[in-house]
This record gives structure tokens, C-alpha cells and sequence, in this order.
């Protein structure tokens, strides 16, 4: 019991002084962090919404700071958070109806950005041009992914400055915009990185593994749930070596890089999720020496 309370004591003198933030990038597919006003007292943190989606607040220094992801469809100019100041129950989750039951709002801007664009020919035109039955495949499984999308968990620990999930060589950055044999296609809303075939993939962060499944265009592909609305989904795995409810510590292997789904070679497209909006992941990673 006392080693418990011991480790526990060892485990909190640990943390660092000041939550790492991501680099802020108020643009479309970036993160804003807009301040909610100075911790006051023991209470717990405001909540806020964007939309009717609820939104990651942690702490820095003496103020709360919510940090917000912005999908890459995002309109250029004003937008506004919905606060609500006081924790109505601690330990609730924040309920979709709470957002009108907010009281004051959080003004913040968003810059436009032009991502480049990028030409891909691919051989097996299936994968282009989908058949009837592929395309009812893909719109169920693109329904199921925006559910994915939405999950929020509460959560206390939550861990913001990633590790990269692969080693190897990046190939494709966020946001670019995809021509598949001279079609537009949805922009590139991941992280690409080239690895042999076989090669580990690890958690970026601590979290839970919200689901696992095998998609047209992702290929096998394992979502985590880091809590707070902040998700990672890896994608084309050639083996998936988790399921639905693990516990992941930060760096554990969840599987192994492929080629499975839409994809030109081996290789892991690392997607990162914030209050639903597919964001750029490298926001999330630090400038030690692992950001490529
Ligand atoms: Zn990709």
C-alpha cells in the first residue's frame, strides 16, 4: 500500500512542470490553442464545444487552454468555442446537449493555407474506379470511420507530445491534394512513412485501442484512443497485433507496416484525430530529433 502511494507520489514528481502543447496552426487541418481564461481554485477544467463536438482542454502554466482541431474543410475566418465555465459533475462526460446549456463563448481565427497538390497513377484502376459493390463497401465503411471519429473518453493523462510510430523515410506529408490517375480525391489527411514491409508499428502515445478492422482504402487498419477526443488511426498494416479494449503504453507495437489497402508500397499512413477533425500529426511531435 504505501509502495503504491510511494510510486505514485515518484510517478507525479515525474511529470514535467508544463504540459507539452502541439505547435500551434490556426489553418485548415491545423490546431488552435485558444486560452478559456486563468485556472481559478481546485475546480476541474472548463469544457467547451466546437460545433456540437466536444473539445480537449488541459493546462498550461496558470491557464486552461483549449486545443482545438481544425478539419481541413474548415472555412478561413472567425469561429467561436462554446464554454461552459463550471464542471456541472466532475466525472460526467460531456454530453452533445450540454453544448447549449453553454454560457460564454471563445472567439478565435483561422488563416487560410494552399497545400500542394500531387499527381499519383496507380495500375489497379479497381482502387480508382470503384464497382457498385465496392462502393457501397466504402460508404458503410466511411460511415463506421466517422463514428470512430467522433468517440470522445474522458480522460486526465493526457499525453500531447508524440512519438513518431515507424521508422523509416516520410513520404507524404498532411494536407497535400491528391489526383489518383488525374481524378481529385480527398486530400492526404495523414502522415505517411515508408518502412519495409514487417517493420513494427508502435503507439505514439498511451491509449486504448478503440477498434481494429480491414477497409477498401485503409487497408488493416487499428484506431487508438488516446482520451479527450485525440485519436491516431494507422493504417495499410500488414498484421495487426492488438484488439478493441488493450491498454497501449506509449512506444508499444500494435502491428506491423504493409501494404494492405489503397496503397502504392509498404508503408504506414499515421492519421491523428482532435474533436473529430483528421489534423496534421506532426504538429504533435517535438523538436528532439524525431520530427522528419
Ligand atoms: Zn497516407
Amino acid at each position: 500500500m504505501l509502495g503504491g502511494v510511494v510510486l505514485a507520489l515518484t510517478l507525479l514528481l515525474a511529470l514535467p512542470a508544463r504540459a507539452a502543447l502541439p505547435r500551434a496552426a490556426s489553418v485548415p487541418g491545423g490546431v488552435a490553442l485558444v486560452s478559456l481564461g486563468p485556472v481559478a481554485g481546485t475546480g476541474g477544467p472548463p469544457r467547451a464545444w466546437l460545433g456540437e463536438q466536444p473539445v480537449l482542454v488541459t493546462r498550461r502554466a496558470g491557464e486552461w487552454i483549449a486545443v482545438v482541431g481544425l478539419a481541413l474543410d474548415t472555412p478561413p475566418g472567425r469561429h467561436e468555442l462554446l464554454v461552459q465555465p463550471v464542471p456541472a459533475a466532475a466525472a460526467a462526460e460531456p454530453a452533445v446537449a450540454d453544448a447549449a446549456a453553454a454560457s460564454g463563448r471563445a472567439a478565435f481565427s483561422v488563416a487560410a493555407k494552399e497545400y500542394p497538390a500531387q499527381r499519383i497513377t496507380l495500375k489497379d484502376s479497381s482502387k480508382v474506379d470503384l464497382s457498385a459493390a465496392d462502393l457501397a463497401r466504402v460508404e458503410h465503411e466511411m460511415a463506421e470511420i466517422r463514428r470512430l471519429k467522433r468517440h470522445w473518453r474522458t480522460a486526465d493523462d493526457i499525453d500531447l507530445d508524440f512519438v513518431v510510430p515507424a521508422d523509416g523515410r516520410m513520404t507524404g506529408r498532411f494536407g497535400v491534394r491528391r489526383f489518383f490517375n488525374g481524378e481529385a480525391r480527398s486530400p492526404h489527411a495523414g502522415f505517411d512513412i515508408a518502412a519495409a514491409r514487417g517493420s513494427p508499428v508502435r503507439a505514439n502515445a498511451h491509449g486504448i485501442v478503440l477498434a481494429s478492422g480491414d477497409y477498401f482504402f485503409n487497408g488493416r487498419t487499428v484506431f487508438v484512443d488516446h482520451g479527450n477526443g485525440l485519436l491516431s488511426m494507422y493504417c495499410h498494416l500488414d498484421r495487426i497485433d492488438v484488439q478493441a479494449g488493450d491498454v497501449l503504453a506509449k512506444g508499444q507495437r500494435l502491428g506491423l507496416v504493409g501494404a494492405s489497402g489503397r496503397a502504392t508500397g509498404p508503408h504506414l499512413h499515421w492519421g491523428v484525430v482532435l474533436n473529430g477533425a483528421l489534423v496534421d500529426p506532426q504538429l504533435f511531435l517535438s523538436a528532439r530529433g524525431d520530427r522528419r
